[in-house]
């Protein structure tokens, strides 16, 4: 099964990819996590990325495109993966189906307030080394030593977690991500969650979903 999580930036698809991962062993890639490893080991296409991810712009589509490919075949993805933060726009969408054609898909669009993003993100801190996510506001509160609870990692603060970058990439998210929702909703594989919950009260609803789905598709199976 391929998990797509939409939802707008601070919306918990980190936060939940990882909480699904763990329990269903499908392995969660995010976009963001993929680019920035490429800006931080300078890698050409993380070269060409550098600029727009500062001003929360999106990149070019062929440059994500091509780490997404190279994510989707290794080994690990042939049964299933979780996407956080791709597709983005509807030209990604198609790219996807080429890239990995007859996986079974879910989108799971994760919805909050435009004031909680803004809330959410100015206190996000994230593992400068696995990418864990925590928030100051929250029960998954960095300690004060600023250290990751899960390898060691420094917590940093993101740069594009600052409010100028995060309005532009609020409004990229409604002119470029939303018609995406649109795209899934036509392909009837899409389902939404309130977002504004606690992480394990989302998760909860997400894994409902993924339950109900999996016995739909025993259904199918055992009728024909
Ligand atoms: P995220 O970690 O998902 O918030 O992504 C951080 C930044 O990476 C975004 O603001 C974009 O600049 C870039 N990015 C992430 N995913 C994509 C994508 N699917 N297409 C284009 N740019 C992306």
């Amino acid at each position: 099964m391929r998990l797509i999580l939409l939802g707008a930036p601070g919306s918990g698809k980190g936060t939940q990819g990882d909480l699904i991962e763990k329990k269903f062993g499908f392995p969660k890639i995010s976009a963001g996590d993929l680019l920035r490893k490429a800006v931080n080991d300078m890698t050409s296409i993380g070269k060409k990325a550098q600029h727009g991810m500062q001003k929360g712009e999106l990149v070019k589509d062929h440059l994500i495109i091509e780490l997404i490919k190279q994510r989707i075949q290794k080994n690990d993805c042939k049964d299933g993966y979780i996407l956080d933060g791709f597709p983005r726009n509807l030209s990604q969408a198609y790219s996807l189906e080429k890239i990995d054609p007859g996986q079974k898909e879910l989108a799971v669009d994760i919805q909050i307030h435009k004031r909680t993003v803004m809330k959410r993100l100015s206190s996000r801190y994230i593992c400068s080394k696995c990418n864990h996510i925590y928030n100051i506001n929250k029960e998954i509160r960095p300690s004060a030593e600023k250290k990751c609870e899960q390898c060691g990692g420094k917590l940093i603060q993101r740069k594009d977690d600052k409010p100028e970058v995060i309005k532009n990439r609020l409004a990229v998210y409604h002119q470029k991500t939303e018609p995406v929702i649109n795209y899934y909703k036509k392909k009837g594989v899409y389902k939404a969650v309130n977002g504004e919950s606690i992480p394990q009260v989302v998760f909860e609803q997400i894994c409902s979903i993924i339950n109900e789905s999996n016995m739909e598709d025993n259904e199918v199976e055992a009728v024909s």
